[in-house]
């Protein structure tokens, strides 16, 4: 059996595709979301399904323990759960700050601390971490968004230099717009419907999760001393 592919937020979007991407190439799986019946849904072969809340870190230390005791040890971690809360800093609650700098930056670091040091035992291992556009080029709108997202840059590059000692590639992955759940949970029908004017607008909206799933499972495919650090990926489309 091929090594185990653990990945977040796979109850819809990038998450979802990429499970069923990882899992048509033979790769056993620990999907992790919230929304755990969406994960049971799909119904995959050597996948097991656990409720999981990314910024619970023993809960999913827990999870990966458990699925490497029947899989053996998790060679990639796809650190993809995350949310956007677009608003402005002058109005926005900034309980909506706090959930994205936990779900997005905190929930990241508890996966890549719950592997990394098996990795570097092993010598062996690849964390992808989902960054944005928005976390290599500022959008209005999307200030703590992008806090998080260029944080996930920072903390990704950081810590791919502190691995690369141990061959243990830390990649990161910055797409621009695709349409997923994502946008659905901004409370701000205002932002909800200007970002949905600029996509009709510009027509960005052909670039689908499938897509991304596939860069990303090529880019874990390419030989272990080779790592594709930064992928930055759009819609042709999009000229921001
Ligand atoms: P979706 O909203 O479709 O999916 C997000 C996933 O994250 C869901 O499976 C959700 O599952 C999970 N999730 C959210 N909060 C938690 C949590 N606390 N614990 C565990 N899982 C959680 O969005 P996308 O697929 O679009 O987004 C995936 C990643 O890609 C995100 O990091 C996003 O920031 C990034 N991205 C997306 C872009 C886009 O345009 N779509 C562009 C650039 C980056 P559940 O609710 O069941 O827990």
């Amino acid at each position: 059996m091929k090594n185990l592919v653990v990945i977040t937020g796979a109850s819809s979007g990038f998450g979802k595709a990429m499970a069923k991407e990882f899992s048509k190439a033979g790769y056993p799986l620990l999907l992790i979301a919230r929304r755990v019946e969406l994960l049971e849904q799909m119904n995959l072969p050597n996948a097991l399904c656990k409720k999981v809340d990314v910024r619970d870190k023993e809960a999913f230390q827990q999870a990966i323990k458990e699925a490497e005791e029947k899989y053996g040890p998790a060679d990639l971690l796809i650190n993809n759960a995350g949310i956007m809360l677009l608003g402005n800093i002058e109005t926005q609650d900034s309980q909506e700050w706090q959930n994205m700098l936990d779900v997005n930056v905190m929930g990241t670091l508890n996966g890549m601390q719950a592997v990394m040091n098996e990795m570097k035992k092993r010598q062996h291992g690849t964390i992808v971490n989902f960054s944005s556009l928005a976390g290599v080029k500022t959008f209005v709108n999307h200030a703590v968004y992008c806090a998080t997202k260029f944080g996930i840059e920072g903390l990704s590059e950081t810590a791919r230099e502190e691995l690369a000692p141990y061959n243990v590639r830390v990649m990161r992955i910055a797409p621009g717009a695709v349409n997923t759940e994502l946008l659905s949970h901004t409370t701000s029908d205002k932002i909800k419907d200007n970002y949905n004017a600029w996509l009709e607008e510009t027509g960005v909206g052909k670039i689908t999760p499938e897509d991304i799933a596939r860069t990303v499972k090529f880019a874990y495919e390419m030989p272990q001393s080779v790592n594709l650090r930064e992928i930055q990926i759009s819609d042709t489309r999009q000229d921001s």
